[in-house]
């Protein structure tokens, strides 16, 4: 189950599917008004029909920190069992000035960051991040930090042309957490 709860985000990525459509699946999912914690509660109702609950795009969830926080912790508290993931761009400590990650610790159990590049040069072309390069070195920072908060860590890059694939995956091998190549069209 995805969870749409924001379209805002600190990039601008070159493939983002914000760019070329206004949804996927013949879903619309430009938010006319970003929901409540109660709203995306309701929504998601009962989940253990699911795999997984995601919190992911259209735009970046962690803008929204403390609703994915109380989500997420209804969640665990309500059915334990479901496994609960957070697709990210991995620059939370950047937008909130400090470390977030422990408040993600007993809540999330996956965290998927996009690292999408094996440079900040790479990354910046591609993503245009507000932060300018040192949003790269935040990611990284980010990465080392979650795998002390949360059970499973993985960061993702897309197959575009350019991006060295074999260096980004010695980068997560040295950060110590999971790889995972991903198409354009998923996220
Ligand atoms: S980080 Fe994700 S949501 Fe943000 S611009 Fe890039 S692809 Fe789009």
């Amino acid at each position: 189950m995805y969870l749409n709860i924001t379209n805002r985000c600190t990039n601008d990525c070159e493939f983002c599917i914000r760019q070329q459509a206004p949804g996927v699946g013949g879903y619309n999912l430009w938010l006319e008004e970003e929901p409540t914690t109660k709203e995306i509660i309701e929504a998601i109702g009962d989940p253990t029909g699911y795999k997984e609950v995601v919190f992911c795009g259209y735009g970046e969830p962690l803008m929204r920190l403390q609703v994915v926080i109380d989500v997420a912790k209804h969640l665990k508290k309500t059915y334990p069992n479901v496994p609960v993931r957070v697709n990210t761009n991995g620059q939370a400590n950047m937008i909130y000035g400090e470390d977030v990650t422990p408040q993600l610790e007993g809540n999330i159990d996956v965290i998927s960051i996009s690292l999408n590049a094996e440079n900040a040069e790479k990354y910046s072309e591609i993503c245009h991040p507000e932060y300018g390069e040192d949003a790269f070195f935040s990611i990284l920072e980010f990465t080392r930090k979650c795998k002390s908060h949360i059970p499973r860590v993985i960061v993702t890059v897309v197959d575009i042309p350019g991006i060295d694939i074999a260096k980004c995956k010695r980068l997560a091998e040295e950060l110590g957490v999971e790889f995972r190549l991903r198409s354009l069209d998923k996220r």
